[in-house]
């Protein structure tokens, strides 16, 4: 068997090269991967792959190919779908072309070994183009591996991305993440307040106390007050009124200023402390 291996990065291919070895295959290793962006992260990954391959003696074929502009065109349309609709086919397409023309007679895919990837799919995908081009495919649920691949990867000091490979998946790893971070700060600033009430050590915290005119420290008081006194005011008043927070406000901060210490986390405001007694 000759076989052509489209290997979308190094740690993924501990595994399957490692389980293949041991069945008595040597794959040869195909980097096509467009997907990959930004050029930097296409860079590093592929470097990380030239190198991983020199150090177990493996042979590697790089097409070259940093598609960002390719990519983004064809799955502006349909993001949703993008990895099954373009991404896999386009890299196993590419992958079985150069086995056809190189004497290659099956192929198989690293992409095969990832729990994070649409594995039925990309095993459907991968029978059908075996079908048009006529070449054996070569299945291997290798996802039994992952975990084992990856805490070799990570022994041997491999370069491990944080993202599957395209700009849209980077901002679902980053900025979804911040985003629902964002969401469940709230309660974490809670959390943050009772282990100082309690005496803990917190990392990356800092007390200041409250500063006469600090603009930023007064209005994040003044909204925090609002809305715990917003019920009260339209109870008692009957409607919300500015006025009379504003009034509520002042004789709060004249009363308790001197008792008032503010949450700073990583230098971000993020809640106050209110002492009881005089410190
Ligand atoms: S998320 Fe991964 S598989 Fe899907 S399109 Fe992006 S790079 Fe391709």
């Amino acid at each position: 068997m000759k076989l052509l291996m489209h290997t979308c990065c190094a740690p993924c291919s501990v595994y399957c090269i490692d389980s293949l070895r041991k069945e008595g295959i040597e794959p040869t290793l195909y980097w096509f991967n467009p997907n990959i962006h930004p050029y930097i992260e296409y860079k590093t990954r592929r470097d990380t792959l030239i190198e991983y391959s020199k150090m177990i003696n493996a042979k590697l074929i790089i097409n070259e190919n940093y598609g960002l502009k390719d990519f983004c065109k064809n799955v502006v349309d349909d993001l949703e779908n993008r990895c099954v609709n373009y991404c896999y086919k386009v890299r196993l397409e590419e992958t079985i072309k150069y086995a056809k023309e190189n004497g290659f007679d099956t192929f198989t895919t690293t992409l095969l070994v990832s729990p994070y990837q649409k594995h039925d799919e990309i095993k459907l995908l991968c029978e059908n183009l075996a079908k048009k081009y006529e070449i054996e495919f070569l299945y291997r649920d290798f996802r039994v591996g992952f975990r084992e691949g990856q805490a070799k990867a990570r022994d041997l000091g491999l370069y491990m991305q944080k993202y599957c490979g395209c700009i849209f998946s980077e901002a679902s790893s980053n900025y979804d993440h911040i985003i629902s971070e964002q969401k469940v700060r709230p309660l974490e600033n809670k959390i943050t307040e009772r282990k100082i009430r309690l005496g803990w050590d917190v990392p990356n915290l800092e007390l200041r106390p409250y500063k006469n005119g600090n603009t930023e420290q007064i209005k994040f008081i003044y909204d925090l007050k609002k809305k715990v006194y917003q019920k009260y005011v339209e109870n008692i008043y009957g409607e919300w009124n500015d006025e009379i927070q504003k009034k509520l406000f002042d004789k709060f901060m004249k009363e308790n200023s001197k008792n008032i210490e503010l949450i700073y986390l990583k230098d971000e405001l993020v809640r106050i402390l209110q002492w009881k007694r005089n410190r």
